[in-house]
Order: C-alpha cells, then structure tokens, then sequence
C-alpha cells in the first residue's frame, strides 16, 4: 500500500493498493487491521462504479457495428475502462466513420503496427469479460512497438490522413533523413585498435587484434554508441540524440529485430486472407465444435484473427485456409 498526501494542508491521505468496494464497515475494521493504522478515520470509504457496455466481438476491426451499419462504439461502451483507452478508439471510430461515410478503405492497424492496434483486435477477437487495460503485456510485438519510434510506425498515416501539418512533417522527414545519413556513416567507419583498446579495456569488454568495422562494436552489451563516438578519437558528424538513439538501437539490437520482423510476416500472411462476410463456418464438419460455434459467433474477418480466437486451433487453421481455397 502506499500512502498518499493529498495536498500541504490537510492530514487526508490516499491509500493507494486499498480500492474495495466492500461495505463501509468492513473497509473500517479492515483498514484497522494494519499496523500503524489501528486508529484512521475515514473521510471518504471506496467505491465502485458500474457500468453496462455491449460485448465488443459484436464490431468489425474499424469499430462498426456488425449488426447496424454506421453505427460505431468507441470507448467504455465496448467494455474498456481508461482515458488512452477511450481516446484510442475515439480516433480510429471517428475516422472510420468519416471513411465509410465517404465510401473510402477503411483505416486498421494491425497487432505490430501500434498498441492501438493490439486493443482494438483483443476486443474484436476475444471479448472482455472485466474492464479491459491496455498492458503493454498484451502485445507480442514489444520490440517493434516502442515508445522511441512510435513516430516511426504511425506519421505516414496521420500524414496521409491530413492529421500531421507540413511543419511537423518536415520534422519527422529532416529526422528521418538524418537516421538514414548517420547510419551509413557508421557502416562506413572503422577503428584502429591503437584507438578502441584502452576503452574496450576499460569497459570489460575484448580489445580489437585488428583495424575493424565501428558498428560491430556498438552490438556488444558492454558498450553504447555514445560512448564508443566519444572515445575513439574520430571526427563525428553532428546529429541530434534521438537520431543517434535509432541508430543504436537498430543496430544493438538487430538480430532480435529481424526475428521478431519474421514473426510479424508470418502474421500479415495469415491477416491477408480476408472470411467473406457470408462465409459459413457451420457448414465445415472438419472443424471442432467448439472452434465451428466461436467463429459462427465472433465470424473473424480474416484468417489471422480467426487464429486468435481461444479454441480455434493450428488444424482448424489449416481447414479454414483449405475452404476459402488456398
Ligand atoms: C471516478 C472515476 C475515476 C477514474 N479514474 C481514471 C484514471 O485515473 N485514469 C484512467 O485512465 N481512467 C480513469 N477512469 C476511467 C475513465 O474515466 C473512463 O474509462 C473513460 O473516461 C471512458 O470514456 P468514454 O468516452 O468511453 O465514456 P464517457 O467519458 O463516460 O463518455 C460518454 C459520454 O456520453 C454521454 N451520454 C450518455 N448517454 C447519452 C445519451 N443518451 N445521449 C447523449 N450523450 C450521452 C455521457 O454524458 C458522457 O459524456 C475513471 C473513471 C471514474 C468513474
């Protein structure tokens, strides 16, 4: 539990860790039960709210209703509870929205694109029985969706979407450029072990027996891009830090990248085989019961996220993929 001062002029605290909704009685002689609390009053017991919501796997992934056309849900009615959460699904409904009004493509985002994606196709594909959180525990893809290049995977389309404006465009164009020019500048260095040794040493890490590429370097654990710029006596072209900070991830990292990039083709193969909407997973006696019920009920979009739904397995897969003819 932790307690928190709720402001200089008042001996009120929060008991963070305590929320209950049990009757105010129990809350008391339960609070009283901890040591150094045996004599606290309460100014306020906790409380619980209640809300009803519509079971989620009744929309499509851009948040339309399945049964109203033009109807989208967005936010706590579909069953999440937070303000990222709402706000999250506030934007994709409302420019999924404006899109079908339109008569445009409608915008998704797949589970490697952004947590937003993740979110959105759990509610779709496995319901929420509790007020569902956007854990970062929930993506497989934590190597891709990281914070540092979250403008990475997402200003295309707010660009092309008309959201992102020329000057905040030409940001993320200039810093982009500039990963890209620093990357090559690194690919096309290399260091003298007269130079590296007495900081390889330093730093616990093997010295170079010979003249060796920079980059190599920067993939051992002991050592970091900056450090290594900092102490190998070479001329370094001025970039800022977040461009540094690509840079050296991309390139500590990469292997686990790369693997992790073929999990997500993997994925995008099977999210690309697109379940016509009349399709008839009754009608498919090669299937389990149980996976021909849950996918009559939650009727997936596609291939991949009928592969998430709980009780649909690998071989049910297979069968699937053989029907819609591939
Ligand atoms: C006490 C409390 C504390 C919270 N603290 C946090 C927190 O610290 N951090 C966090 O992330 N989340 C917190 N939450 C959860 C978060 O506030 C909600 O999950 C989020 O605001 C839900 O957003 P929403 O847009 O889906 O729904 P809402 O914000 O509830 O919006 C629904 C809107 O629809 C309107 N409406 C309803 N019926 C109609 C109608 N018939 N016609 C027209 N309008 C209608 C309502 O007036 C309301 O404005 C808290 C919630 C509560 C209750």
């Amino acid at each position: 539990m932790f307690i928190e001062p709720e402001g200089w002029d008042t001996v009120e605290v929060y008991i963070n860790g305590f929320s209950t909704s049990l009757p105010e009685e129990v809350q008391h002689e339960a609070l009283r039960k901890v040591p150094g609390f045996e004599n606290a009053r309460f100014f306020r017991p906790g409380y619980a709210v209640e809300y009803d919501y519509f079971p989620p796997t009744q929309l499509k992934h851009n948040l339309e209703t399945k049964l109203v056309p033009r109807l989208f849900f967005a936010g706590q009615i579909n069953g999440t509870t937070g303000y990222e959460e709402a706000a999250c699904q506030g934007l994709m409904a409302g420019m999924n929205a404006h899109l079908s009004v339109r008569g445009e493509a409608p915008f998704l985002l797949d589970r490697s694109q952004a947590y937003m994606g993740v979110l959105i196709d759990d509610l779709i594909t496995k319901g929420t029985e509790e007020p569902y959180r956007m854990f970062t525990s929930r993506a497989e893809f934590r190597l891709t969706l990281r914070q540092d290049n979250a403008d990475r995977r997402l200003t295309e389309f707010g660009r092309s979407y008309g959201l992102i404006d020329d000057a905040q465009w030409k940001r993320y164009s200039d810093k982009m450029n500039a990963v890209t020019e620093a990357d090559a500048w690194l690919s096309a260095q290399s260091v003298e072990p007269d130079a590296a040794n007495a900081y390889l040493d330093e730093m616990g890490t093997a010295p170079l027996k010979q003249r060796g590429p920079l980059d190599q370097l920067v993939a051992r654990p002991q050592l970091s891009l900056s450090g290594i710029l900092e102490h190998i006596g070479q001329e370094v072209p001025s970039f800022s830090e977040e461009v540094w900070e690509q840079v050296e991830i991309g390139r500590k990292y990469s292997g686990y990248i790369e693997k992790e990039l073929e999990q997500v083709e993997k994925l995008k193969r099977l999210e690309n085989l697109k379940i016509p909407a009349a399709f008839s997973f009754e009608k498919i006696t090669a299937l389990s019961m149980e996976s021909r019920q849950k996918l009559a009920k939650i009727r997936p979009e596609t291939l991949g996220q009928a592969s998430r739904i709980s009780g649909v397995s690998p071989a049910d897969v297979q069968i699937l993929m053989v029907h819609l003819g591939r």
